[in-house]
Formats: C-alpha cells, sequence, structure tokens
C-alpha cells in the first residue's frame, strides 16, 4: 500500500498511563481507508486523531454493518516494540466482515495497515510492567442508505489507546454467572463473528450481573440453553485433572479468540489433553460438587487470563480454587505474557516486531 501521511499541527502530552482508564485516551493519528463498490480499497492514510463526518442515515448507525478487532502492541524490555498474532486478526476480521456483507479487508493489508499506524504512534507504547497500547481497527458501512441495500462505501479505521496492566496488583480471581434470560448467540447466527451487535445484545444481562455482586456472565448456547459457550468478552476453560475443556467453536455460536487458540497450543506442548467440546452446565455443576474441576479461567486479549473464583450455575454458587489463582492459569498467564512482553522466547513465530 501507498500509505499517505498527514502530520498533526501539534501532538497531545502523554498521560501517566497507570492512571488513564481503559478507552479514555487515545493518540494522535488514526489510519484510514475507503472501500467503494466501483473503486474498491483506495486511499490509504495516517491522518491526526479527529472526529468522523457521516451523513446520519449512514448504515452502520441504523443496521449495525459492522465489525471490529482488538490487539495490543508491547514494549520489550530492551525497547523495542512488538505485537502479537497480527495475522490472526487479520483473519478473523476478513471472516467477521464477510458474515455482515462486509467487503472482507485482504490479510496482508490489515497487517500492513496495524504496523504502520504503531510505527508512527511507537512513542506511545507505555514502558511500565504490563501496560500496553491498545489497538482497535473498525470496519463499517457508512454510505446513507435506509432502504438497506447493502455496503456500498465502507471506512476502515484504526486507533490507539494506551493502557495500564490489567492486574496492578497480581492476577485476581473474578465471580461470574451463567445467564438464564438472555442468549448472546444461536447457531447460523453471528456470534463467531466480532461485531458490536453481539456486544449489544449481551450489554441487558452483564449489566444486571454487575448489578448482583458479579464480574461477568456466563453464556449458555442460544437454543437448549444448556451448553456453555462464553463469558462476556472472553472464552472459557475448565482444568479437570489433566485434561483442559473449553467449548467447541465448530458451532458458530462463539468467538473464535486468538488467545484461546494460542493456549491450546501451548497447553498440548506441555502434555495436557485438551478436549475443544460441547461442555453440558449440569455437568459442570456436578463435576464442581464433586471437586473434579480444579480451575476454571477466561482468555481474552484484554486480561490474558482471567481466572474464575467463583461461578453461580442455577442460582447457586461454587467457589472454585478457594477463590484464589490456580497453579496452571498462573502458568499460562506467565507464559503468554512473558512472550508478548519479550521476556520469554518465542519458539512459535507468533511475534511480530514493529520496526
Ligand atoms: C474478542 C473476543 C474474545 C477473545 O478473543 P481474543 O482474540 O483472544 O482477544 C472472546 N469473546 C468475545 C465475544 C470477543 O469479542
Amino acid at each position: 500500500m501507498n500509505i499517505r501521511f498527514e502530520k498533526a499541527a501539534a501532538l497531545k502530552l502523554k498521560p501517566d498511563v497507570s492512571k488513564v482508564k481503559f478507552g479514555s485516551v487515545y493518540s494522535d493519528y488514526m489510519f484510514m481507508m475507503d472501500w467503494t463498490v466501483d473503486g474498491g480499497w483506495q486511499d490509504p492514510r495516517i491522518v491526526p486523531f479527529e472526529d468522523l463526518s457521516l451523513s446520519p442515515a449512514a448504515l452502520v448507525f441504523h443496521y449495525a454493518l459492522e465489525v471490529f478487532e482488538g490487539l495490543k502492541a508491547y514494549r520489550t524490555p530492551e525497547g523495542k516494540i512488538q505485537m502479537f498474532r497480527v495475522d490472526e486478526n487479520g483473519k478473523r476480521m476478513a471472516n467477521s466482515a464477510e458474515r455482515m456483507s462486509l467487503p472482507r479487508l485482504p490479510e496482508e493489508m490489515f497487517v500492513e495497515a496495524v504496523e504502520a499506524l504503531v510505527s508512527v504512534e511507537r512513542d506511545w507504547v507505555p514502558d511500565q510492567p504490563g501496560t500496553s497500547l491498545y489497538v482497535r481497527p473498525v470496519l463499517m458501512a457508512v454510505n446513507p442508505d435506509l432502504a438497506l441495500h447493502g455496503p456500498a462505501h465502507c471506512l476502515f479505521f484504526i486507533i490507539c489507546s494506551p493502557v495500564g496492566s490489567y492486574y496492578a496488583g497480581g492476577l485476581q480471581c473474578n465471580a461470574i454467572r451463567v445467564e438464564e434470560q438472555d442468549v448472546r448467540a444461536v447457531r447460523g447466527g453471528t456470534g463467531f463473528a466480532k461485531c458490536g451487535g453481539n456486544y449489544a445484545c449481551a450489554q441487558r444481562a452483564a449489566n444486571q450481573a454487575v448489578a448482583d455482586g458479579y464480574g461477568d456472565v456466563l453464556w449458555l448456547d442460544g437454543v437448549e440453553r444448556r451448553f456453555v459457550e462464553e463469558v462476556g468478552g472472553m472464552n472459557i476453560m475448565f482444568k479437570k485433572g489433566n485434561t483442559v475443556m473449553t467449548p467447541q467453536i465448530a458451532t458458530g455460536s462463539v468467538l473464535p479468540g486468538i488467545t484461546r487458540k494460542s493456549i491450546i497450543e501451548l497447553l498440548k506442548e506441555q502434555g495436557y489433553t485438551v478436549e475443544e467440546k460441547k461442555i453440558d452446565i449440569d455437568e459442570v455443576a456436578k463435576d464442581l460438587e464433586d471437586g473434579k474441576i480444579e480451575e476454571i479461567w477466561g482468555c481474552g486479549t484484554a486480561a490474558v487470563i482471567s481466572p474464575v473464583g467463583k461461578l453461580c450455575i442455577h442460582g447457586k454458587d461454587y467457589v472454585i480454587n478457594n477463590f484464589e489463582t490456580g497453579p496452571l492459569a498462573r502458568k499460562l498467564y506467565d507464559t503468554l505474557t512473558g512472550i508478548q512482553w519479550g521476556t520469554v522466547e518465542d519458539t512459535h513465530g507468533w511475534i511480530f516486531p514493529i520496526q
């Protein structure tokens, strides 16, 4: 791509990232590119971060034709900047786009755009332990079209936000609750796509769970309301002896997390049996009752690992591992964050150095 660069008149003061709330501060520049039916992808550019000017009739506002991604840029102890499996985010965004009838952005263009913007914004990647620069690519249809003929003009843009350490005080357990009323996704729906609509319909249950003292909801399948799917914005795993179980993604109703995929690879290398399958919530309850499930954790880019210390199933609270982080969750967290921040050797080719 021939990326045009428009210089900002002045640069912002960089905040103390330990005091910044997630998503409240954005960097100096954003990447932008248009797509039109007739002209395809065009005018890639890095421009000062600014408000968008869109028609109130733009498709995205009415019919939610939108998909996004979330990834991070890390600073190594030597001061180098690196990212994690950017190609996987590119593939996933293309698949999400396809589901929502949006144009597929080629994976190579996605990677090039992310790398170019992070390279320009390298000074925004914080250096305190556990901190990073969060990168949010978005693709949306913006042509004014209440009749919904489909995307004729799309915008692909990327913005960056410095984030503090998720666990300033060390890995912390979360309490989650099985959602009994709402559903998030069904087979044939959009569960596997990273789209805003999945979050919109999940919001009510998440708010209620928080109001009732839980950190997040555990979603069950949308038809039988019996099989475990995922937690809010994270996938979920259960450790039972030498086996780790996680819901299969073949149903199309679970988001195929890159953290999930990476952990499965690490676990297999370490000799664990990984079962990707349908997980019956009543069997989980029984296993918890019998003390057979030793650890549960959520996994995703934001927290990497979020140990579950309490799980509420059909109104009954089960405490897991005395509400303490289990040894396997900790080990996975240390390995994955070590690779991401450059203190553990990357033997998988997962790291994308930023020049
Ligand atoms: C992004 C996301 C995940 C985690 O995916 P990662 O690639 O590991 O960050 C899990 N569930 C949902 C609903 C998500 O949006």
